[in-house]
């Protein structure tokens, strides 16, 4: 094994070499930050001895096996894959698990991105892809599966109308029918719902969202606890080339640390917001599963620990003018979507819900809020001037 240039190289070489063999390395709380394509090896029969080294840094170094350690832990999962955003998780375990000939049930409130993905990738790719209810009962969603269903791929509470779904029934039926399941977990974090423990076969998240909480990462994860699963999706990883920075990996870590704290204070504070709007004249309907009496609130109830601070509600109809006067009279939410920060965001849905094929009707425009950690009060006051506007051109 090389031990640095044998003395009397010449000035360039050890350069080349100076201080590459640092003492090893002080114990910090987070992980170090490696950064490295190349990994050095220890002596020539480490080399392609893949089973006890890692060889090569695309893989991921120290930060990322920490976060893929304390993911597992959260989701208790047995392996984590890291991805390059949360999209790609979703895109990588579908592609991991589907094959030509396959099909896959989605639920139409999926979210949209995933959707382009489902109908211009995997259909090219020979997978049929059909989008069921969020709200078909779980018996008629199983039994209505083929001979070549392979995978379910549920989202719940789904995107921007926030359908909440008996997941632990479709797992289990589909289970019964050798029919893999997965979710596309964001709206729990890992935290709020433990897929795996409901007996989902894979848990996906965007980790951008609430995990980093900061929105300034991109990053996903697909959490297994079969082992020929989670073998099947780091070989996905692998064979399509992802691969996450250890700077990144690192600013996930860090931000869930603060994960259960941030989402306790989020989530209390958009319930108090969704409750003060469904008082409020303009608004029809509060779309928060955490609410009493809104869709999905039995099964929330029962199945999560909390809400995060991401919620939808529609306003009496009105016309575009309205709708966009409301959102720019706000001064305290910002417009953009994403979500997860700490800072509160609002936007208008209903340009994302029209290649949906089961989309109930909401009666008049749909927004969606996402609550961050400014005081509740001061975020009401903003949404009373933004309804103030809109009411100024109701007809
Ligand atoms: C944002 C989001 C994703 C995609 O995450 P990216 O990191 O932006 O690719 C997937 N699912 C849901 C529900 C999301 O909100």
């Amino acid at each position: 094994m090389s031990s640095g240039p044998p003395s009397g190289s010449s000035d360039q070489t050890r350069l080349i070499h100076a201080g590459s063999h640092p003492q090893p390395l002080s114990r910090t709380v987070g992980p170090p930050v490696q950064k490295g394509s190349t990994v050095l090896l220890p002596d020539a029969a480490s080399l392609y001895d893949e089973d006890s080294c890692v060889t090569y840094g695309r893989a991921g170094l120290a930060a990322q096996n920490a976060l893929k350690a304390a993911l597992a832990a959260m989701e208790g999962a047995v392996g984590v894959s890291l991805y390059p955003s949360g999209l790609s998780a979703i895109s990588g375990a579908l592609l991991a698990v589907l094959r030509a000939g396959d099909e896959v049930l989605v639920v139409d409130s999926i979210y949209k991105p995933v959707r382009r993905f489902c109908d211009e990738v995997l259909a090219r790719f020979g997978v049929a892809v059909t989008y069921y209810d969020p709200l078909q009962p779980p018996a008629d969603l199983v039994s209505g599966a083929s001979p070549s269903t392979r995978l379910i791929l549920m989202e719940s509470p789904g995107s921007l109308t926030f359908e909440v779904q008996d997941v632990s029934q479709i797992a289990e039926l589909a289970r019964a029918r050798g029919i893999l399941t997965a979710i596309d977990n964001t709206w729990g974090a890992g935290f709020l719902f433990r897929p795996l423990e409901h007996g989902v076969d894979l848990s996906l998240q965007a980790l951008t969202k609430y995990v980093g909480g900061h929105s300034d990462v991109f990053m996903g994860s697909a959490a297994a606890r079969d082992p020929a699963l989670v073998r099947k999706l780091d070989d996905g990883v692998h064979h399509l080339g992802w691969s996450v920075s250890g700077e990144d990996a690192y600013l996930m870590l860090r931000g869930l640390r603060t994960l259960p704290t941030r989402l306790a204070a989020q989530g209390a504070a958009g319930l108090e917001v969704a409750a003060w709007l469904k008082g409020q004249p303009e608004v029809l309907e509060v779309l928060h599963p955490a609410l009493p009496g809104a869709q999905g609130h039995e099964l929330w109830a029962r199945d999560y620990k909390g809400a995060c601070g991401l919620f939808g509600f529609t306003l009496r109809p009105a016309p575009q003018a309205a709708v966009d006067g409301f959102l720019d009279a706000l001064q305290v939410f910002g417009l953009g979507f994403s979500w997860g920060g700490f800072e509160s965001l609002a936007i208008w849905c209903d340009p994302q819900l029209r290649r949906r094929s089961f989309a109930r009707d909401l009666r008049g425009p749909l927004m969606r809020l996402h609550i961050g950690l400014e005081a509740p009060e001061d975020l009401i006051a903003d949404l009373r001037r933004g309804l103030d506007a809109y009411a100024a051109l109701l007809p």
